[in-house]
């Protein structure tokens, strides 16, 4: 373990690809190519800032998923035999290693992913977060218990599930890979988990964590690889007893297919957004203003835009419309732009995926109040990085794929609304469901506005703010299932009545 960290420290200084490895059963290895050609079963992985070759991650072929979830199996009799108190000393374990080489984490994740480095700091404290939390929250967890006439006792009974697949996108890679790991060993499962083939080097990273930490063998498994191959096998796997997925809503979708006939597993899909934040005119009188056009720019820009909790489609009442969009505009040029505040987005497709929307927003005749289409770009050799300005485009019509469909880049639209019930009207109509931000001064219309919109979340004059024990999750295409304190409980855990007579 100390090794894969003093080599991805050296590795960080001499500029080489890093050659990933799986971890399974408690050791690395590299998983056996498929064909004659030792390179088959790479896949390239390339640094967004530069477009230069960063990694190579393997694509474990469904031979391997196997051999992974078949150590998951061995290992689950005695980790869900475990005492909470030995399972809490292991996570808190690996919560404070994560702490000694949280700069080599986030230095590491700011290259792989694009992000700027202060927000991968940001994120490798949430990381941190995730196993300190799960690993308090089962020593003072507590079960309901009940009397029936006052006689005999009712109470829950929660077993670990079994084996869980453990599947996250590229945006937050290591903060949404832990969010499913420290809950899934803290209730006593065990893992398969497979970061997403763009961005893998932190769960690389941290499989050195949990092998310094002693888990013991085949409680954690990584395995990399791509969707098609290595996670559509992991999922479909009938050795698996439960999934929990965070990526995009025809992914989910895939996996729903795929694990029907699976009636017992337990599944927990968190998907797609195209998120509304809606700015009443009292929020923009003299005294709120800059705090409200700086929210809505923090919601829409934080992250390039890849986080799926982004405010992407700002809405303002019409009195205030027209100086809203004069003074976000230039706060974004000042803060997002010229003090480079985003960082490059995490692929040449997904460079080319937002290209294309704003090519769109060109021929649809949508104002480009900031930013404009971005230049096409040459082969990955000469090209010097996935960059794109913020950009700030209104007059979008509202049936436009730029206002339905999730760019998940630095782009928003802004729209004006007449009242509160168009502002709702605007907000609901979305196939999507995950998370509102409402801006306002008017303590009735926060509660009003907030209970009426069809979102899994509201944030109501603030935006990210977590606290690891409420439901997070979404409605409509952005998904299924709720995770967090005892919501995280019910995706691991399965719960069994036990009745005693008197
Ligand atoms: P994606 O769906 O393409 O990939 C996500 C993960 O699923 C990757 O690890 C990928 O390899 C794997 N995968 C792909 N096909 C698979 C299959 N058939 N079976 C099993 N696994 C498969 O998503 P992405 O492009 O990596 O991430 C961006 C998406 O994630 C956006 O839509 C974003 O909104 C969403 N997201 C949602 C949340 C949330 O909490 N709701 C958080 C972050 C990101």
């Amino acid at each position: 373990a100390c090794n894969t960290l003093e080599k991805a420290s050296s590795i960080l200084s001499s500029r080489r690809p890093l050659r990933l490895q799986n971890f399974v059963s408690g050791n690395f290895h590299t998983p056996s190519a498929s064909s004659s050609s030792p390179d088959i079963g790479y896949i390239d992985s390339y640094e967004p800032k530069t477009g230069k070759l960063l990694a190579r991650v393997p694509c474990t072929q469904p031979d391997g998923v196997e051999t992974a979830i078949r150590a998951a199996q061995d290992a689950f009799p005695a980790w869900s035999k475990t005492p909470r108190s030995e399972r809490s000393r292991y996570l808190r374990r690996v919560s404070e290693l994560l702490q000694e080489h949280r700069e080599l984490f986030a230095v590491w994740e700011s290259i792989d992913q694009g992000k700027t480095l202060a927000r991968a700091r940001v994120e490798v404290d949430r990381a941190i977060a995730n196993f300190a939390y799960f690993s308090t929250y089962i020593l003072h967890e507590q079960t309901a218990a009940r009397t029936v006439d006052g006689v005999a006792l009712t109470y829950e009974h929660r077993s670990p599930a079994g084996v869980f697949a453990l599947i996250s996108p590229w945006n937050m890679p290591l903060y949404l890979l832990t969010w499913k790991i420290a809950p899934c060993l803290a209730f006593g499962c065990t893992a398969v988990a497979k970061p997403s083939e763009v961005t893998s080097i932190s769960a690389f990273l941290l499989a050195a964590l949990f092998q310094k930490a002693g888990l013991p063998s085949g409680v954690i498994n990584i395995i990399f690889g791509d969707g098609p191959t290595t996670g559509a096998a992991l999922v479909a796997s009938a050795l698996v007893n439960g999934v929990s997925f965070t990526g995009g809503t025809q992914t989910g979708i895939a996996i729903r297919r795929s694990t029907a006939s699976h009636i017992y597993k337990h599944m927990s899909l968190e998907l797609g957004g195209k998120n509304p934040t809606l700015v009443f005119a009292d929020a923009m009188a003299e005294d709120k203003r800059e705090r409200t056009v700086s929210l809505a720019a923090t919601a829409a820009f934080e992250n390039q835009g890849e986080i799926c909790l982004c405010g992407s489609r700002i809405y303002v009442e019409k009195a205030v419309y027209s100086d809203f969009v004069l003074e976000f505009t230039e706060h974004v040029r000042k803060t997002w732009v010229v003090e480079v505040n985003v960082g490059a987005v995490v692929s040449r497709q997904h460079y080319d995926k937002i290209r294309g929307y704003l090519k769109l927003a060109d021929q649809e005749g949508v104002k480009f109040n900031l930013g404009g289409v971005p230049p096409e770009l040459s082969d990955h050799d000469d090209a010097s990085g996935y960059w794109i300005i913020p950009t700030v485009l209104t007059e979008a019509p509202s049936d436009s794929a730029l206002v339905r469909e999730e760019i998940f880049g630095p782009v928003v639209t802004i729209s004006p609304f007449e009242d509160e019930n168009d502002a709702v009207r605007l907000a609901n109509d979305s196939d999507y469901g995950l998370a509102a931000i409402v801006v306002t001064a008017d303590g009735g219309r926060m509660r009003r506005v907030s209970e009426r919109l069809e979102t899994g979340l509201v944030w109501v004059n603030s935006w990210l703010v977590r606290e690891l024990g409420t439901p997070f999750g979404g409605v409509k295409n952005s998904g299924v299932g709720r995770e967090g304190g005892e919501y995280s409980r019910d995706v691991f855990t399965v719960v069994k009545t036990v009745h005693l007579p008197s």
